[in-house]
C-alpha cells in the first residue's frame, strides 16, 4: 500500500471487540450502535481528508496507471523468468516434473505465509511504518468496503517501488540459491510462483473493494473470501483476526480465522457508501 497520507493518524483500534456486548446475532447491533455509527461517520470525514490530500484533480495520482504499472513490473519479471527457464530447459523432457511442483506448492505456500505474517507482525503492529492501518482501515471499514474512485487504489496497491525491490532486488538472492543447492531451475519456478502469487493478491484485494455485485465480486469463492476479509475490516478485530487477504490457509493454521457471531448483515454492504470526490481521470 502506498502514500503518506496527508491526514492525522491514528493509534490502531484496540481490539476491545463490543462484540461481546452484542446481543444481536444478526450481527448489526455494532454497526447501529452509537459507537458504530460514530465511526461510520469518521470514515466519510477521513474520506474527504485523503482523497482532498492525496487522489483529487491537483494530486496527479493516476489509479489506472498505478495499476498498469505494477502489472508491467510484474509481467516483464515474468517474462524474463520464462526465457532464462527455456534456455536451461528448452524440451519438455528436460522439465524436472515432480521437483517443479514440489516448488510450486512449497512456494505458494510460502507466500502465504509471508503475506499473513507481514500483514499481522508488521503492517499491523503499533510502531509499524505502514500506512496499513492509518490510511486502509480508516478508508475501508466493515460497513465502507468499497470504492468509488479507481484513485482509491492508492489506498489498497503496493507502491511500485516497493514491488520493483522486492522481485528485482531481493527474490533473485533466494532464487539464484535455490538454483544452486536444489536443481538449476527452481529458483525460476520460486520467483514465477511467488509474482504469479502477488498478482492475486493485488486483483482478489482489488476486488474485495470493489462494490460486492462487480463482475468478478459475485463469484461464489470470491464472495467468500471477500467476507474473510471484511471481517478484518471490521476495527474491532482488525489485530486479532483474519490477516490472509488472499487464501485463508495459515488464518487456519495459526486459528487467527474468525469464528464469532457475525459482525455485520449483508445488506450493510449494499449501502451507498458517503459521498466522495468524483472519479479523477
Ligand atoms: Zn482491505
Ligand atoms: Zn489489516
Amino acid at each position: 500500500m502506498t502514500a503518506s497520507a496527508a491526514v492525522t493518524p491514528v493509534a490502531e483500534t484496540t481490539p476491545n471487540s463490543n462484540l461481546t456486548n452484542s446481543n444481536n446475532s444478526k450481527g448489526i447491533a455494532w454497526a447501529s450502535s452509537p459507537l458504530g455509527q460514530a465511526r461510520n461517520a469518521n470514515v466519510a470525514k477521513f474520506r474527504r481528508e485523503y482523497e482532498t490530500a492525496n487522489i483529487g484533480p491537483d494530486s496527479g495520482y493516476n489509479g489506472n496507471r498505478h495499476f498498469v504499472s505494477l502489472h508491467i513490473v510484474v509481467l516483464t519479471h515474468q517474462a524474463i523468468c520464462l526465457w532464462l527457464l527455456y534456455r536451461s530447459t528448452p524440451s519438455l523432457h528436460d522439465v524436472p516434473w515432480a521437483g517443479a511442483t514440489w516448488t510450486i506448492v512449497l512456494s505458494f505456500l510460502l507466500a502465504n505465509l509471508c503475506e499473513y505474517a507481514k500483514h499481522r507482525f508488521d503492517m499491523h503492529h503499533p510502531l509499524s511504518k505502514s500506512d496499513h492501518s492509518p490510511v486502509h482501515h480508516r478508508y475501508f471499514t466493515a460497513n465502507s468496503m468499497y470504492l468509488t474512485t479507481f484513485n482509491a487504489g492508492k489506498a489498497i496497491f503496493f507502491r511500485v517501488s516497493f514491488v520493483l525491490t522486492l522481485f528485482y532486488i531481493i527474490m533473485p538472492i533466494p532464487a539464484l540459491i535455490l538454483n544452486y543447492l536444489v536443481f538449476p531451475t527452481c529458483g525460476y519456478y520460486f520467483l514465477l510462483t511467488s509474482t504469479s502469487y502477488y498478482l492475486q493478491y493485488e486483483w482478489l484485494h482489488l476486488i474485495y473493494h470493489c462494490p460486492p455485485d462487480s463482475i468478478f465480486g459475485r463469484l461464489p469463492f470470491v464472495q467468500y473470501l471477500r467476507r474473510h476479509h471484511r471481517i478484518h475490516h471490521h476495527q474491532p478485530l482488525m489485530r486479532t483476526h483474519n490477516f490472509n487477504i488472499t487464501y485463508p490457509l495459515m488464518d487456519v493454521l495459526f486459528r487467527t480465522s474468525y469464528t464469532g457471531p457475525p459482525v455485520f448483515s449483508e445488506e450493510m454492504d449494499m449501502t451507498p457508501p458517503p459521498a466522495f470526490v468524483q472519479h479523477v481521470d
